[in-house]
């Protein structure tokens, strides 16, 4: 593990994928053990939308099982990492002047995070912090807020954006290995070219003037968290650590920069 540590999104899809073992989830394996364990990991989730940007400050967060209609063996999962009060605040600090607030019983860690970190960190030894997303604001902001948090990762934090690049769910489908929509690959195709060009700007524009982004962005919940991991890449090379869309309008693409 070299002194600067990269920054991982993860496309989260369906909260089911907590209980798989697949191509989708070994790629999360993978990572965790590749990247190693950092002193804490900072996540920012899709599923903490709030008016003004927070960040968890307990010690002990609670896991959060924020969905419906699932089986009752992903409401019993529980993960039970630490929160770190010390990486809150170093966070509140290093995206000043942007305002981050410290919640001390309000959220905990939502299935956007423990999704993810049960297979990255499957021993939740590993503190983690989530950051929430402030969901009026528009792309530019959190494209800078991600770009402050960049320092965070010279001081052993894992910086983690859980969202979708593609996020439909009103136009899923249930079929069995359905095709994509076009629109859903025009879009994923199109954030995997601007990144790879460095566009990240033009990225944190209004994803409705992309090619394909007005269908596969219908609400920007699940496509910010992607602004902070290219914020926080601060330009460094990206890595395609999985691609695929799944229920024909859900990108599970997941990207690494600076590894
Ligand atoms: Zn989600």
């Amino acid at each position: 593990m070299g002194s600067r540590l990269p920054v991982v999104f993860v496309g989260h899809g369906s909260p089911l994928h907590a209980l798989d073992d697949n191509a989708y989830t070994r790629t999360l394996s993978r990572l965790g053990r590749e990247i190693g364990k950092p002193k804490a990991v900072l996540c920012v989730s899709a599923h903490w939308m709030s008016e003004g940007t927070w960040a968890t400050h307990m010690a002990r967060p609670k896991t959060i099982h924020d969905f419906y209609g699932f089986p009752r063996e992903l409401f019993e999962i529980r993960y039970p990492a630490p929160g770190s009060p010390k990486t809150a605040e170093l966070l509140r600090e290093t995206a000043a002047p942007r305002k981050v607030q410290l919640d001390d019983e309000f959220w905990g860690l939502d299935h956007g995070a423990w999704a993810v970190l049960r297979h990255m960190y499957p021993q939740a030894d590993v503190p983690v912090v989530q950051l929430s997303v402030y969901i009026e604001q528009p792309g530019a902001y959190h494209l800078d807020v991600g770009r402050r948090l960049a320092a965070l990762r010279d001081q052993g934090i894992l910086i983690i954006g859980s969202g979708n690049i593609v996020h439909n769910l009103r136009m899923i489908s249930w079929a069995k290995d359905p095709a994509p929509y076009d629109w859903g690959r025009e879009f994923d195709g199109f954030v995997r070219s601007a990144t790879e060009d460095g566009a990240y700007d033009a990225l944190a524009g209004d994803p409705r003037d992309m090619p394909g982004g007005a269908l596969s962005v219908p609400a920007p919940d699940h496509w910010y968290p992607y602004l902070y991991c290219l914020g926080a890449g601060g330009g460094d090379r990206v890595r395609w650590e999985y691609e695929a869309i799944e229920n024909a309008s859900i990108s599970m693409r997941c990207a690494s920069f600076g590894r």
